[in-house]
């Protein structure tokens, strides 16, 4: 029997659950609830639980598992220690081993960001490329940085994390991180609200924005249109994040940008804002760099954690 993976993605409110061949193929995928409560120490017991529900239920036996990969919202070293998921309730631990109380086959685990990267270059939009960077444009900005094809974690599970890269010094709000200036300020979904709000405001040129319930996607739905305001503030935020991109791309110098989360589901319009700006600031060396939409969506990370126990058992 061709041997299964599972990949496990964490989130704050449900974890997502999916079941894998060895080559990568999705055969099925499922959710269970977080369950936050006691310090989230239900968290990895229920996970463990559904596994082995999962297991029985189609006569899988331990030796059938490659492994388990971990998706976790917060910083995870590559030894494996979880350094604090605040919305989970987990403090410092060894998460591997934790999960090695209730499962009897290998456990790796991993940043989301990051996992949803690896899982975007392995099956999704940097399909075939080695050196990626994916951009995750959501509530917040979230990244993952692919060097070589492996993911680049840091000292302590903090790399990649593009969007509090500083970029405005006259910035007056904080980000949530407490800084001020922070790329996520702008080219969130919540970013792009700001931007449009704030030129808004700023003088009385007519917009369908004016009355409207604005979203990213309202505003770059809006230059389809032709609102000229519309264009000023997707040209902004294409500024800055052209920006933050190219000084990424000097140090990094990938192949490609995948980009994806909520803002890129406005499609190819994005993009074109990001990559026209990305050009006026990056070196020479890195203008071939290509952009493209991610494409697995919500199952990155179920995809990116599979992949971690295929490196992982691999390496
Ligand atoms: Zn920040």
């Amino acid at each position: 029997m061709d041997r299964k993976v599972f990949g496990v993605d964490i989130g704050g409110t449900t974890v997502k659950m999916g079941l894998f061949t060895s080559e990568g193929e999705l055969l099925d995928k499922w959710e269970i609830p977080t369950r936050k409560e006691d310090s989230g120490s239900h968290i990895l017991p229920d996970i463990a639980q559904s596994i082995k529900d999962r297991m029985s239920r189609d006569g899988l036996e331990d030796k059938d598992v490659v492994g388990i990969g971990l998706s976790v919202p917060g910083p995870v070293d590559d030894k494996g220690i979880v350094h604090k998921c605040v919305n989970l309730g987990w403090g410092v631990f060894d998460i591997d081993e934790e999960m090695r109380k209730h499962v009897d086959f290998p456990v790796f685990a991993g940043n989301d960001a990051n996992a949803a990267a690896l899982g975007e270059v392995w099956k999704g939009g940097g399909k075939g490329c080695k050196d990626v960077v994916v951009v995750t444009l959501g509530t917040g900005v979230g990244g993952g940085i692919i060097v070589n094809g492996k993911v680049l974690s840091g000292s302590t599970g903090a790399g990649g994390e593009i969007g509090h890269i500083h970029i405005n010094d006259n910035e007056t709000e904080k980000c949530g991180c407490g800084n001020t200036g922070c790329l996520e300020q702008y080219a969130s979904a919540t970013g792009v609200v700001r931007l449009a709000k704030r030129r808004l405001a700023k003088d009385d040129t007519p917009s369908s924005l004016r009355n409207a319930n604005i979203s990213a996607r309202t505003v770059f739905d809006a230059i389809k249109a032709g609102d000229k305001l519309a264009v000023e503030v997707a040209e902004q935020f294409g500024d800055i994040l052209g920006k933050g991109l190219s000084i990424i791309a000097d140090v990094t110098n990938p192949e490609i940008f995948v980009i994806g989360g909520g803002v890129s589901k406005a499609g190819q319009v994005v993009i074109d804002y990001i990559e026209k700006n990305y050009m006026k600031y990056v070196f020479h060396g890195s203008r071939g760099t290509k952009f493209a939409l991610a494409t697995l969506g919500n199952d990155a990370g179920i995809y990116g954690s599979a992949k971690l126990v295929l490196d992982g058992v691999r390496s």
